[in-house]
């Protein structure tokens, strides 16, 4: 079997063009506000990414960028300002942050009518109570792929690999939440035999950060298979799942790049679109 590809970049492009239609209906430009502290590489090309996302929505971003020895003290200032800020719909503070930072504390600043990447412990509260809120970025973008490509959640075994707050624990909540309706195992490093738990899946996420860890043969065959993984080895990006094995035996799986990523951008994007329209 050879598995059909889950084309985030494509289904992160309709998205994008959703939001951008509602946009040039609310008749004024929502405004994200994007705070990058540090120098990493990666982080700067994300949110220059996302900065371009904001434009072609037709939305606006003021961006903020602050050196690595910014005080704990001066980010949080900052993002006191931009919760008062009436022109700024949505707040992104680009994580990691730079070693000696409180990003918890950072996180929790934000107000959580702006946490457009649905990380404040508010909004991920409203999560676990069902109750609509900002959801996390990329775990929501995942649910929108299977969605698009009508992969059926209901009744489905589902395992996420990874706990992480920012993906794996959302991941599994929404997953197991009414209307998704998936029975959900979460595996994480002390899983025990790791494999046999991923081969009883019709669902496997993968959010676990090392490179190519699931191969084709911890996959029951047909099953649908998502790599939130983004891994840099020797200068190219790589998922979790060991692409070409699991594409033998999997009824269908996303590539890295081009599955996942597009689609947590998309998501923000919509985020900061639902709190324009909640502000009027
Ligand atoms: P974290 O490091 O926070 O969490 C990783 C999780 O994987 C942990 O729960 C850890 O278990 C588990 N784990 C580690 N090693 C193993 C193993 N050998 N077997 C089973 N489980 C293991 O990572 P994130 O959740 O933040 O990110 C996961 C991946 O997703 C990364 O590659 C990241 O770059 C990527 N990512 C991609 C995004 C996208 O848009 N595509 C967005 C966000 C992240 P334990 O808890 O026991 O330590």
């Amino acid at each position: 079997m050879t598995a059909q590809v889950l084309d985030g970049k494509a289904v992160a492009a309709a998205v994008k063009r959703e939001v951008a239609g509602a946009v040039a209906e609310l008749g004024r430009s929502p405004c994200l506000a994007t705070v990058l502290v540090g120098d990493d590489p990666a982080s700067h090309t994300y949110v220059r990414g996302k900065r371009r996302d904001a434009e072609e929505c037709g939305m606006r971003s003021f961006h903020h960028e602050l050196a690595d020895d910014t005080s704990q003290q001066a980010i949080e200032e900052l993002i006191v300002s931009l919760n008062q800020n009436e022109d700024v719909d949505g707040i992104l503070v680009q994580l990691p942050l730079p070693p000696g930072l409180d990003s918890e504390a950072i996180t929790e600043r934000i107000a959580p009518a702006k946490d457009v990447d649905g990380l404040h412990p508010h909004n991920l509260g409203l999560l676990v109570l069902n109750r609509t809120g900002m959801r996390p970025c990329t775990p929501s973008g995942v649910m929108r792929i299977l969605h698009h490509y009508d992969v059926a959640t209901s009744g489905a075994r589902a395992v996420v690999v990874g706990r992480s707050f920012l993906v794996g624990r959302p991941m599994a909540l929404l997953l197991s939440a009414k209307g998704a309706d998936a029975t959900v195992t979460i595996a994480h490093s002390r899983t025990k035999d790791l494999g046999a738990t991923i081969r009883e899946a019709d669902i496997v996420i993968a959010a676990v950060g090392v490179p190519e860890l699931i191969t084709g043969d911890m996959v029951k065959p047909g099953a649908t298979v998502i790599d939130v993984g983004i891994n840099r080895v020797d200068g190219k990006l790589v998922g979790d799942v060991e692409y070409a094995s699991v594409a033998e035996v999997a009824g269908a799986i996303t590539p890295v790049p081009g599955g996942v990523g597009p689609m947590t951008r998309a998501m923000l994007m919509a985020n900061t679109l639902a709190v324009a329209r909640s502000r009027g």
